[in-house]
């Protein structure tokens, strides 16, 4: 008699080691900014974020929960400020004014994109520089640029954070920034040039922007394209970042970028789409000697540095109660 067995899902493979994990070292920033927090808390003062959010977009509302959530979770004290899509620039840079004048508030942040007929340029240079949670300000921008202590944006910041904790050495690498958008592109550039990067940013006006790419050892990709820069696009052994995030809802592109992915297909039957980054997975990783996936990689960072740059503004203005 032959006994009988259950039969047993496979197991799951075992995690690449050339995977750069953002979820690992957003949780350690996290927890080291929940710290910090507690000890301003204990001082005296518990750190203060504002975040605004005008209208209805629901990939906005999403982002805000999750940093209103990750705030919270830090010990910082958070209040989301909620204005319909009708508002007035007048009454949004009132409003901004209003925070500016609160000394309980340490960090701003204006979740974008703005409705139209309100100027972003006009609402980001409207928050006090030194509550600029999001780095956004053109002041902390010039201080970025020239290498001096700044809020800096959390999505470059989160990156440099991850090379920094995962140990790669930047000085003289090759560095190819794909992207020179304000918020990702230009300041990723900037920063990695003041770690001694040798750095070329590319764009859509980009000739030869394989052969451009080819010649890095640290690829950014920051582009909003699923799936544009393939193995072709990386030389052999560099890391590659991944930043995009792309939604892609045609089966056939379910299948050609990650063939006999069953979880992947599974999450499209059920959801419609999957999330994806600039970078094609099924060509891309082979070639890299580390590389950020998506999701996993990236995204969880730009949350961990928004809580990091709240706790520091926050610090900022009370240095005698946030020293250690
Ligand atoms: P933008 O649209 O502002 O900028 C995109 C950049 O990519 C532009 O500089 C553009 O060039 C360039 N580009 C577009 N198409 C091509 C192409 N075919 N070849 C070369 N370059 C091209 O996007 P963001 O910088 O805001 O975001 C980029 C990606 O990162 C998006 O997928 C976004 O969702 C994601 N993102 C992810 C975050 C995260 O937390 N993981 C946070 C922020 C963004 P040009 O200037 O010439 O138009």
């Amino acid at each position: 008699m032959t006994a009988m067995t259950a039969p047993t899902a496979p197991a799951p493979p075992p995690p690449d080691p050339k995977i750069l994990d953002g979820k690992k070292v957003a949780a350690a920033i996290r927890r080291e900014a929940a710290a910090e927090a507690a000890l301003l808390t204990a001082g005296g003062h518990q750190p203060g974020l504002s975040v605004i959010l005008v209208g209805d977009d629901p990939a906005s509302a999403v982002y805000v929960r999750g940093k209103e959530t990750a705030a919270r979770e830090a010990g910082i004290r958070e209040q989301t400020l909620r204005f319909p899509a009708t508002m007035t620039e007048g009454e949004l840079l009132t409003a901004i004014d209003g925070l500016n004048r609160d000394d309980a508030v340490d960090g701003i942040l204006v979740q974008l994109p703005l409705p139209k007929g309100i100027s972003t340029q006009r609402i980001l240079e409207a928050v006090d520089p030194r509550k600029d949670a999001d780095g956004f300000h053109p002041f902390n921008t010039g201080r970025l640029v020239q290498g001096k202590p700044a809020p800096v944006p959390c999505t470059p910041a989160g990156i440099m954070e991850m090379l920094r904790r995962e140990g790669i050495a930047l000085a003289g690498l090759r560095a190819v920034v794909v992207g020179r958008s304000d918020i990702v592109g230009k300041p990723m550039a900037s920063l990695l040039l003041a770690a001694h990067c040798t750095v070329t940013i590319a764009h859509s006006r980009t000739r030869d922007l394989p052969g451009v790419c080819r010649e890095a050892d640290l690829l950014v990709a920051a582009i909003g394209r699923a799936g544009l820069v393939t193995g072709d696009y990386v030389k052999e052994g560099a890391i590659v970042v991944d930043v995009g995030m792309n939604r892609i809802d045609r089966a056939e592109d379910v299948a050609r970028f990650f063939p006999g992915d069953a979880a992947r297909e599974a999450a499209f039957r059920k959801n419609g789409s999957v999330l994806m980054g600039d970078c094609d997975p099924s060509t891309v990783p082979s070639r890299a000697s580390r590389y950020t996936p998506v999701p996993g990689g990236v995204g969880p960072l730009t949350i961990a540095m928004l809580i990091s740059n709240t706790v520091n503004l926050a610090k900022a203005r009370r240095p005698a109660q946030g020293a250690a």
